[in-house]
């Protein structure tokens, strides 16, 4: 279905429908590229064009990191009050809230997500966030510390790092800017964030509101342009202090090289390849539609999506098959806009190809497919939409339980024990999350304790909440965003020491 066919907000209608080149944010004003290209950004559903948004290269991302230099040495933001920096991130949130509608449907154009969850959960957790590190903006203390030499008073100062270089992915524009945003605002950092090519619309509307809400020039800048230009000049680049990324371990090694040459801080939210594990004694009611959602949700394009689910021997079967049920019957697929669509189209075409390749791969290595193994046929031909599959008879060595898929894919594999799944959940380069469905609590604690990932649900999957720490183990990435932890990302301690003899 045509994307005509929807009603949009006038207001979308008008940010996307308008052809005029979306452009760059910087130093507070929207301008042109410095080499005049634009590229275009895609509705996943229908593969339409959706605007020309300019392309940021090197020297856009020089002159957005002296706006953000300037503004974080000398500008207003510099000599700013906790009180009104809160203030204004406060404002910002309430901006978002009342264009949410406009959000939402931004969202579900540029990405394909079910317009539904951009709704319920993409808007509403970016306002959430962006209060709750606000509120954190007059919460950043330092410390007395009591040390052993008569006369001096020693003091710890919590510092801004400075200009900070954020890099974010396309599954949750809207979301992953807020994520990295609130806290580097809360501590006073000034930013140069590049969103993802393929989703950089959300980003550019939410520099309108940043700018409407007051925020001084160069506080925020927003530079869309490609990984290997954009991304790489502000990774590499001498006066920014640090780098965050959210993406695919693959760049984010990348960036760990990017930012050695001048020792940049460094923090990283890589990808996943996360365990579900469903004990025989789980509710099963709530256990088969959880295991469904934790790989299907945003049409398992999430980091942390469960994509090996381990399946007790003894009740493998007849779970298998109520979750194969689930997502031939459950999932509704169709264009984001349609309020009943609970599964939307792959972001793009090369995200496609990916996960097709993979099932290929899954299928030629000697696992079944239960249900899905293909793109999506009828009207859905023209879009990027792949059925939701469920995969068995997978052995831990295969390519589909090993390597991030990153779509709507799942490996299901039947365990003996406890002993037996916890070394096999553990048996990845990953450790981002975990899943565990079990009524015992004893078998929940034990099996959460061993995990080797940055967070565990236990009967419950993909929970979020701005204050709760969310980040890897192991090549899942460095530090953590979130709650008080991820302040830690866009501070450095000073040591004060007075001799007051
Ligand atoms: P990606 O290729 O790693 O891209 C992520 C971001 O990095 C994009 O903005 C991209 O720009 C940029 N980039 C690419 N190459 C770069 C380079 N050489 N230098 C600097 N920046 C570069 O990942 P993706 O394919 O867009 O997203 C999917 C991956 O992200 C998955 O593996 C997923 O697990 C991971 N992810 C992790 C989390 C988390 O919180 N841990 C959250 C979401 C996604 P372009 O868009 O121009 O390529
Ligand atoms: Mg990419």
């Amino acid at each position: 279905m045509e994307t005509t066919a929807f009603q949009l907000n006038p207001r979308t209608a008008d940010f996307v429908k308008s052809k005029t080149i979306k452009k760059l944010f910087i130093g507070g004003q929207f301008v042109e590229a410095v080499s005049g290209k634009t590229f275009p950004t895609y509705n996943p559903a229908t593969g339409e064009i959706l605007a020309y948004v300019a392309e940021a290269e090197q020297e856009d991302i020089n002159r957005a990191v002296v706006a953000a230099r300037d503004a974080f040495e000398d500008g207003p933001w510099s000599r700013m009050l906790p009180q009104d920096r809160a203030r204004l991130i406060y404002t910002l949130a309430d901006l978002i809230e009342r264009d949410a509608d406009v959000f939402a449907e931004i969202e579900t154009l540029d990405n394909g997500k079910p317009i539904r969850e951009a709704k319920h959960v993409d808007v509403p957790l970016t306002v959430e966030h962006f209060r709750y590190y606000a509120g954190w903006a007059t919460k950043i203390t330092g410390d007395v510390i009591p040390v052993n030499v008569p006369n001096l008073h020693n003091y710890v100062r919590r510092e801004p790092i400075g200009v900070v270089g954020q890099i974010i992915p396309w599954n949750f524009p809207l979301l992953m800017a807020a994520w990295k945003l609130g806290a580097a605002l809360a501590t006073g950092c000034t930013v140069v964030l590049k969103p993802a090519e393929q989703t950089p619309l959300s980003a550019l509307y939410l520099a309108k509101l940043i700018q409407e809400a007051g925020f001084p020039p160069g506080v925020v800048n927003i530079v869309p342009g490609f990984g290997e230009t954009a991304g790489k000049a502000l990774a590499t680049h001498t006066d920014v202090d640090k780098v965050a990324f959210t993406g695919s371990t693959e760049v984010g090694k990348l960036i760990m090289n990017y930012a050695a040459d001048s020792l940049k801080r460094v923090s990283l939210e890589l990808g996943g390849k996360s365990p579900n594990i469903v004990f025989p004694d789980a509710d099963f009611s709530r256990a088969v539609p959880g295991a469904m959602q934790a790989i299907f949700f945003n049409q398992g394009q999430v980091c942390s999506a469960g994509s090996r689910l381990y399946i007790h021997k003894s009740v493998y079967d007849n779970a298998l098959a109520d979750m194969v049920s689930y997502a031939d019957k459950k999932v509704r697929q169709g264009n984001g806009l349609d309020p009943k669509t609970t599964m939307g189209p792959l972001v793009t075409g090369e995200q496609l190809n990916r996960v097709t390749g993979y099932i290929e791969k899954g299928l030629e290595q000697g696992a079944k497919v239960a249900t899905g193994g293909a793109r999506a046929d009828g009207d859905l031909a023209n879009g990027y939409f792949v059925r939701p599959t469920v995969f068995y008879d997978v052995q831990d060595e295969m390519t589909i339980a090993q390597e991030e898929i990153f779509g709507p894919v799942v490996a299901a594999m039947p365990f003996d024990d406890i002993d037996d799944v916890i070394k096999r959940a553990n048996l990845t380069t990953y450790g981002l999350a975990a899943g565990v469905w079990t009524q015992n609590m004893s078998t929940a604690f034990n099996v959460a304790h061993k995990l080797k990932a940055g967070s565990v649900w236990i009967n419950c999957y993909n929970m979020f909440d701005a204050a709760s720490p969310f980040g890897g183990f192991k090549q899942s990435g460095i530090g953590r965003e979130m709650g008080e932890y991820a302040l830690e990302n866009y501070t450095q301690i000073k040591s004060v020491w007075l001799n007051y003899n």
